[in-house]
């Protein structure tokens, strides 16, 4: 019994499912009620009358309901066609309906969902471009990019921002910041701009015996007017800047402490000439001589700062060239030769056969090599020896500039190219040394496409060695 029941229930919700049916049975009642009536009107008439009544209204009946049948058909089939569509549509594929026609109201559906789904598709597509590109931006930014909701949790962080904050974005997605990086600056700039809708700036050092100095800028975000609904906090690493600025403000000490020293000593000796001294012939004559010194240091000073000025800047065009090593240095050593011969240092030269010519002009050649040979020179002791090498090494040539003087002690080694760094200061300037032979080396060098290295040992001697590149490895380049 309760079997039939549910038997009955099932057909008659799948009769309620079914369109088709439900329109025919509503036109089979609308015809045969009207039949019916009729039916009963011509009832004097006759049994012949109604028999030709009952076959024609049978006739009708049966084509009628066939066409609405057949036409409720089609109908539910567009229907289902629409309906098959839309689904897959939400399922995120690209249908078309074809073949419905246009003048129906089911083919004028068709085509406004056509349309309706090509206007969604163009706008996801678009939105799925900005989004990859808007991504691809922030995954290839130097910075530092971390978005917080409001109660402060990570909600993006970025490729950059994930090696700043040591972590990586699927750790730290739902966190707080505290969790992630233990620094209160930040914590308190975050909280400030999620509470105020103030943007703010810190300047941090975000881990501990780290040098890393960060900018960090916390921008909030504003949804609805005037509520704060997060912020995006957009770390740079400043450390480089840091160091140049204080490199920057290290090099102007130095260099007005340079000038101020022989200018100094130049007004004292003026002034003391102008104080009557300049009646002493013999006075006036050492203390001309002194202060014609201070300003050829001052002088060669000025010179090698405008060099290496040019230098960093890269507005030193002669460079690069094509030049032969061997007569480059027995020039240098014609012209220093006097200098080691007063201070009793022997100067050689072993020149190899077989080196190439460098891609360097011979003007920076030749500043490099009086650079290292007056150097060595000036810190051998008398009765010392500097010798100059030159073989053939790596499609270049190798210089060595050996001495037998006091050396470098190995703490100061790093340190030597620095602009004005001395080993010793006092013994520096008493030789007339501006602190930058070595500065402008380096970058003659390596503007070059070389290297200069050095080897030294405290009171047996250094060695400097300079490798340039001949003109074909360059070509090759
Ligand atoms: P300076 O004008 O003082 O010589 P440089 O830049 O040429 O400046 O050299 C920097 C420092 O390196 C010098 O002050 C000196 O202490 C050290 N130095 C350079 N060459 C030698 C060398 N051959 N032997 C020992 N010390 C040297």
């Amino acid at each position: 019994m309760r079997g039939g029941f549910n038997g009955l229930r099932r057909l008659g919700e799948r009769f309620a499912a079914c369109l088709q049916w439900q329109i025919t049975l509503a036109y089979i009642l609308l015809v045969t009620l009207p039949f019916i009536w009729l039916f009963f009107l011509v009832e004097e008439g006759g049994g012949q009358v109604k028999t030709a009544l009952l076959a024609t209204a049978f006739f009708f009946f049966c084509f009628s309901t066939g066409l609405v049948y057949v036409w409720s058909g089609r109908l539910v089939r567009n229907l289902g066609e629409i309906k098959h569509s839309v689904e897959r549509f939400a399922d995120g594929e690209n249908p078309k309906l074809y073949g419905l026609e246009a003048e129906h109201e089911i083919g004028q559906l068709a085509q406004a969902l056509n349309g309706a789904v090509e206007t969604v598709s163009l706008t996801v597509r678009r939105l799925t471009e900005e989004k990859n590109r808007f991504e691809t931006v922030l995954e290839s930014m130097v910075e530092g990019v971390v978005s917080f909701d409001q109660l402060g949790r990570i909600e993006l962080l970025n490729r950059a921002g994930e090696k700043m904050l040591r972590t990586s974005a699927a750790m730290a997605k739902g966190k707080q910041l505290l969790a992630v990086v233990r620094n209160q600056v930040l914590e308190d700039a975050l909280s400030k701009t999620l509470q105020t809708g103030l943007p703010g700036t810190e300047e941090v050092r975000l881990w501990p015996h780290q040098p890393q100095i960060f900018r960090v800028t916390l921008v909030p975000i504003f949804l609805k007017q005037s509520k704060v609904s997060g912020a995006v906090m957009v770390l740079n690493d400043v450390t480089e800047i840091r160091r140049l600025e204080q490199m920057r403000t290290q090099f102007v000490a130095n260099v007005s402490h340079e000038l101020h020293t022989p200018l100094t000593s130049i007004r004292g000796f003026i002034e003391t000439l102008l104080d009557g001294a300049v009646d002493d012939p013999q006075i006036t004559r050492r203390f001309l001589s002194i202060v014609a010194t201070e300003s050829l240091r001052l002088e060669r000073l000025i010179e090698d700062l405008l060099l290496l000025s040019r230098l960093e800047h890269h507005h030193e065009p002669v460079i690069g060239g094509n030049t032969l090593a061997a007569p480059e240095i027995n020039r240098v050593r014609t012209l220093l030769e006097p200098i080691a011969r007063e201070k009793n240092v022997s100067l050689v030269t072993e020149i190899r056969t077989g080196l190439p010519q460098l891609a360097m002009a011979a003007a920076p050649l030749n500043q490099v090599l009086v650079n290292l040979v007056e150097n060595a020179i000036k810190y051998t002791p008398a009765g010392g020896r500097v010798v100059v090498t030159a073989q053939a090494r790596e499609k270049g040539a190798l210089i060595e500039v050996i001495d037998t003087g006091i050396g470098i002690p190995p703490a100061s080694l790093p340190r030597l190219f620095e602009r004005f760094y001395r080993v010793d200061k006092a013994r520096s300037r008493q030789m007339g040394g501006t602190g930058l032979g070595l500065a402008i080396v380096k970058h003659l060098v390596e503007r070059a496409g070389g290297y200069v290295r050095v080897k030294s040992e405290v009171g047996k001697g250094t060695v400097f060695s300079v490798y340039l590149p001949g003109i074909k490895a360059v070509a090759k380049d």
